[in-house]
């Protein structure tokens, strides 16, 4: 049980980075303050919340795991300007899947 959990966590991780990058690139993440961001989703929009270094975001997908793509793509570029935030290796995976979405042609 813990084994199939993990995997699928994995799985959602991937996705879920993969997204943030996309996020990142698209340029749909809006800083509105210190404290607050906007995201503009392919669907949604939502609004990401900073409070102590702490994350939070408006869609189901974070109320659900207490994670999502939004404050993964957040929290990476509030690492850019030097804030202490996510782990170091989800930053690092982001930055590696902005850089593959970088070399893609434009849509
Ligand atoms: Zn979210």
């Amino acid at each position: 049980m813990m084994n199939e959990l993990s995997s699928d966590s994995e799985a959602l991780m991937n996705r879920i980075i993969a997204k943030a990058a996309w996020l990142m690139h698209e340029g749909r993440i809006i800083r509105i303050s210190d404290k607050m961001y906007y995201v503009v989703g392919r669907r949604n929009r939502h609004i990401v919340r900073v409070d102590n270094e702490k994350l939070s975001c408006t869609c189901d997908g974070f109320r659900e795991r207490n994670v999502c793509s939004h404050v993964i793509a957040v929290s990476t570029m509030i690492k850019f300007g030097g804030g202490e935030n996510f782990d170091e290796f989800v930053r690092n995976r982001v930055l590696r899947e902005l850089k593959l979405l970088g070399r893609q042609p434009i849509r």
